[in-house]
């Protein structure tokens, strides 16, 4: 995951940007409350190994093939700020697609995801 700092100044390593590496979900969530335990920080995006190795999904919900997949196209990833760190949003643009948007990690319970951008 990449820990975005305010000011260089805030951040231990006086840097506004840091990557950082979990092996483990227990070491991610460690990573994460300390992301969010310290007020300068901005961000901490961060993906998940599936997606780190490259495994990108290649079709929506319903079935229908992303973008990417086609000639020109690449797949449209938006990102949802959220409490528990935040979701991809794929987008899927088959005008009749019934699940249009698919996130990833899917929406828990306890998730209140902004609006996509
Ligand atoms: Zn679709
Ligand atoms: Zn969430």
């Amino acid at each position: 995951m990449t820990v975005r700092w305010a000011r260089p100044e805030d951040s231990p390593w006086r840097s506004s940007t840091c990557e950082f590496r979990a092996s483990t979900p227990t070491e991610l969530r460690l990573l994460i409350e300390a992301a969010r335990a310290d007020r300068g920080v901005i961000a901490f995006p961060y993906k998940s190994v599936r997606e780190m190795v490259g495994d990108e999904p290649t079709h929506c919900p319903a079935g229908h093939l992303y973008s990417h997949g086609r000639r020109h196209g690449r797949l449209i990833d938006q990102w949802a700020a959220c409490d528990c760190g935040g979701h991809h949003v794929l987008v899927c643009e088959e005008p009749d697609c019934p699940q249009p948007q698919a996130y990833d990690p899917p929406v828990d319970y306890d998730c209140a995801p902004a609006a996509p951008r």
